[in-house]
């Protein structure tokens, strides 16, 4: 079998994305900091996201060092994790006088399973030190929220979708790549072996 990479989006070329592609011009940063152990998941959505989206970056890790953490913040930008607020580890308010203009929000989101996720906030004191977006306050996610089984079950791309759509006031449209989203998992399903 061929092991050939598609050279823009690096997956291997019978599974490449590049036809799911949607460019979307966000004005809200996204940084996403994702688990290694979904690199190579095939269904992983985040590489479609950050390849659609005007403003992403992508760092892979677990725990990084404090100052590279920081390194990655944009200091023009405020800070928000895309993670809810729990008890174990409550997140500070953020103070109304600081939910500015929407270009000047950078959303954090932490791409990997729940319980994953979980654990790159508990190693990283940085990330429990930042304020959060949950994204059941966005009214614009409650449609998916409700087709899901639950939010945690929403992937990277939608849940980074509806909470930058949340964050800009609707002012950007996320349509066009949710809906190539849909036909991405349909041609990721084909690729599964039949059920018996
Ligand atoms: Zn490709």
């Amino acid at each position: 079998m061929s092991r050939a990479l598609c050279p823009r989006c690096q997956r291997p070329v019978r599974a490449c994305l590049c036809q799911w592609i949607r460019p979307t011009p966000n004005e809200a940063a996204l940084l996403i900091l994702q688990h290694p152990s979904e690199v190579s998941q095939a269904k992983n959505s985040a590489g479609l996201l950050s390849l659609s989206l005007a403003r992403c970056e992508t760092h892979v890790g677990e725990q990084w060092p404090e100052h590279e953490l920081q390194a990655l913040l944009d200091p023009n930008r405020q800070p928000l994790l895309l993670y809810p607020d729990t008890d174990d580890l409550p997140a500070p308010g953020l103070d109304t006088e600081s939910a500015t203009a929407p270009r000047q929000w950078q959303l954090i989101v932490l791409d990997g399973t729940w319980r994953k996720s979980r654990k790159m906030l508990y190693l990283n004191p940085l990330l429990q030190r930042l304020p959060r977006l949950a994204l059941t306050d966005t009214p614009a996610s409650r449609y998916r929220i409700r087709r899901a089984r639950k939010p945690g079950q929403l992937s990277t791309l939608e849940a980074s979708c509806y909470a930058l759509a949340h964050l800009e006031g609707g002012r950007v449209a996320y349509s066009a790549l949710l809906e190539a989203f849909d036909g991405f998992n349909e041609q990721h399903l084909a690729f599964r072996p039949s059920q018996p």
